[in-house]
């Protein structure tokens, strides 16, 4: 297998079920002997196990990252089941899974990323107590956090931090950018909207009907405020920059950008990027303060969410005083946390 996207990592776990054709992974990137890692599982189609150790590899370090700048002490994991469409039961699959998450003895805590529903962790919590996001909804607070996030980029470009009539693009519109589009729609200007599934525009055109799908391939293209990429990994490589016509790039993805150099490019053209693991990590502040059992309702997680806000505020003013692409930044403060403290 090619570690290619090994940082140091504490741990990686490989299960294989052959008789299942399940594959999963578990990466641990950091973690304090007292506090365990937290990252959601995804499941999903991989070309081969390669791409998805390096995914787990990848998103796992992202969230030692985003678990720093988001104020907590926990370290960075992530969980990858490889799903070929061939299993029988997914209940079954899920089982299993959540077994082999209680063989880690709470080293690694859990929820829905892409690939699994609310309703798949909460069949998963009568297994194992390693799961978390049913008390609330953690795409919400997600979503919630990027609107806040937002606000905070059109304050630094256009002078005011509101969401009214600026106009919007958003990529993928699964469990955040549905939400996120819900949470804009009556405020924003034109928004557009494109995911691969022409079931999910189906489903937001009835929800939104004033929305604009267009083309995957030209959503970030469009001449508008804000590019939101709430998909897949990898919204921005180095060829797209010339076309990007946007102000700001803020959205739920991880990993957005296909490495650190299209952050610069950005940077240099002026398009302020605001850096994924700190505008997505609304999820993750409130599945660790359920996971600390002191989640109450949505308007304390609503005033946890403000942190989002004052982190950009730093990012964004040391991004100009020292002249550095946002996500350079961003970068410095969290390894400057998780290697000091
Ligand atoms: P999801 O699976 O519910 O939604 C993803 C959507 O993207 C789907 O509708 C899919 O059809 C669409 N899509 C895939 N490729 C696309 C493409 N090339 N163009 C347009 N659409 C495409 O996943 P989600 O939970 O909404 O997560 C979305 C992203 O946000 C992921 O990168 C995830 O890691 C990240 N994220 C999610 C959360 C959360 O709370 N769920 C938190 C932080 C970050």
């Amino acid at each position: 297998m090619v570690f290619k996207e090994y940082d140091k990592h504490r741990s990686v776990f490989y299960f294989d079920r052959p008789s299942l054709n399940l594959k999963v992974f578990i990466a641990i990137h950091r973690n304090k002997t007292i506090f365990p890692s937290f990252g959601a599982t995804r499941m999903m189609m991989y070309a081969n196990e390669d791409e998805a150790l390096n995914d787990a590899l990848r998103l796992s370090r992202l969230m030692s990252y985003k678990s720093a700048l988001a104020g907590l002490n926990y370290g960075g994991a992530k969980g990858v089941i490889l799903f070929d469409g061939n299993h029988p039961d997914k209940s079954e699959v899920l089982k299993i899974y959540s077994d082999m998450v209680n063989e880690l003895k709470g080293k690694f805590i859990t929820g829905a990323d892409v690939g699994l529903s609310q309703e798949d962790v909460q069949l998963m919590t009568r297994n194992s107590p390693y799961f978390v996001g049913t008390k609330n909804k953690p795409e919400k607070c997600t979503a919630l956090g990027i609107v806040k996030g937002i606000e905070v980029c059109l304050k630094q470009v256009f002078g005011k931090g509101f969401i009214s009539d600026h106009t919007f693009a958003i990529q993928g519109l699964g469990k955040v950018g549905l939400d996120l589009l819900g949470l804009i729609y009556n405020q924003a200007g034109k928004i557009y909207v494109s995911d691969i599934s022409s079931e999910k525009i189906e489903v937001a055109k009835n929800l939104y009907p004033n929305i604009v799908p267009v083309p995957v391939e030209d959503i970030f293209k469009l001449e508008i405020d804000v590019f939101c990429p709430c998909a897949l990994a990898h919204a921005i490589s180095p060829k797209m920059i010339a076309e990007l016509k946007c102000k700001i790039v803020a959205g739920g993805a991880n990993n957005q950008l296909f490495n650190q150099e299209v952050g610069d490019a950005l940077f240099s053209k002026g398009i302020l990027y605001a850096p994924d693991y700190v505008i997505n990590s609304g999820g993750l502040i409130s599945v660790a303060d359920e996971y600390e059992n002191r989640f109450k309702n949505e308007n304390h997680i609503e005033k946890k969410l403000e942190h989002i806000k004052s982190v950009l505020e730093t990012i964004f003013e040391q991004s100009q005083t020292q002249n550095l692409a946002t996500n350079r930044v961003a970068d410095r403060l969290a390894e400057d946390i998780f290697n000091n403290h």
